[in-house]
């Protein structure tokens, strides 16, 4: 190798990136034995160089730290090989923070495998960018539920399950009636009021595992999970004359609306969860011909 005439050991201790050298073995329990960390370690974790040294990196983790994350990590280590993961990790002050983490195994002159290097990257600010992304691409931004994109992601999870378990579910389709004359009568923020009123009243109404999302300006759909459609219908009568009884009321005006829902049930011969919602629009069709403020 060549030789420099600085020290190598000046750009590890003042590198942005966390550096931590620790033994390579104990890596069952307590966990691999730290001999080294930089600067930045002691900046972001909060220990200083002596509570580190003599200490494992799982000092770090918490109960909540990812599972899997975890066992891959400690696989690697077993293994001798380089891994590189994301993982949460805790300062001494409890305060949580995301690193890009990668180890590679230190061999010494015999080729034998003596330390391992820990690389650590901070990169909590784009983890939580990437979570506020993900919220954002997932739901409706008037009623936070689910938008139609995700409602079918996980609709098409639930006929799935149909199909190898056989755990038959439901789909309620809801549209309120009438809605333009809401919106000409009232105006477009008190109809957007109504729609919010609606998603209240429905989610108050519903299990917690039980799906719902605005798949239109007011229309909604809500996907019952082991439920056949006897009950999904006693469902969506109760939800029907829940608004009824508890209507939206603005400045002591009642704003009288009702809805129309049309309920289907996942069956042996469909081929998609499509075909379930499909049934859904055909019932809600009824309900409106037949008058509208009705359950098919
Ligand atoms: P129907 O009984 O047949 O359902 O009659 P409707 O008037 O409700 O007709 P439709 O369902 O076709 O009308 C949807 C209306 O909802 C049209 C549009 O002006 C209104 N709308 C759609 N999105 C929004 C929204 O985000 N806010 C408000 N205030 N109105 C919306
Ligand atoms: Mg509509
Ligand atoms: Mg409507």
């Amino acid at each position: 190798m060549d030789s420099f005439d600085f020290n190598f050991k000046d750009i590890v201790e003042n590198a942005l990136d966390i550096i931590i050298v620790t033994k390579a073995d104990m890596i069952n329990e307590p966990g691999p034995e730290i001999v080294y960390v930089n600067d930045a370690f002691v900046k972001l974790s909060g220990y200083s160089r002596e509570e580190a040294i003599g200490k494992s990196p799982r000092i770090l983790q918490s109960h909540e730290t990812d599972a899997k994350t975890k066992t891959t990590i400690r696989t690697a280590l077993q293994k001798q090989e380089p891994v590189r993961v994301t993982i949460k990790n805790y300062s001494k002050s409890g305060e949580s923070y995301w690193l890009d983490l990668s180890i590679m195994p230190l061999k010494n002159d015999e080729g034998v495998v003596t330390h391992f290097m820990a690389i650590e990257r901070d990169v909590t600010e784009h983890k939580i960018l990437e979570q506020k992304l993900e919220i954002l691409s997932n739901t409706d931004e008037l009623t936070g539920l689910y938008n139609l994109r995700s409602f079918n992601t996980i609709s098409n999870n639930e006929y799935s399950r149909f199909k190898r378990e056989d755990h038959t579910y439901s789909v309620l389709l809801i549209d309120i009636d009438f809605f333009k004359s809401i919106n000409d009568t009232y105006g477009h923020a008190i109809g957007d009021l109504a729609i919010q009123h609606l998603t209240t009243l429905c989610k108050n109404n519903i299990r917690s595992h039980d799906v719902m999302a605005r798949v239109g300006g007011e229309e909604f759909c809500i996907m019952l999970p082991d439920t056949n459609k006897n009950s999904a219908y006693m469902i969506a009568d109760k939800l029907r004359n829940q608004l009824k009884s508890d209507p939206l009321i603005i400045d002591a005006n009642t704003i009288i609306s009702t809805i129309s829902i049309g309920v289907a049930e996942s069956d042996i011969n469909d081929k998609t969860h499509k075909d379930i919602i499909n049934r859904a629009d055909k019932a809600l069709y009824e309900a409106k011909s037949k008058g509208r403020d009705c359950v098919c």
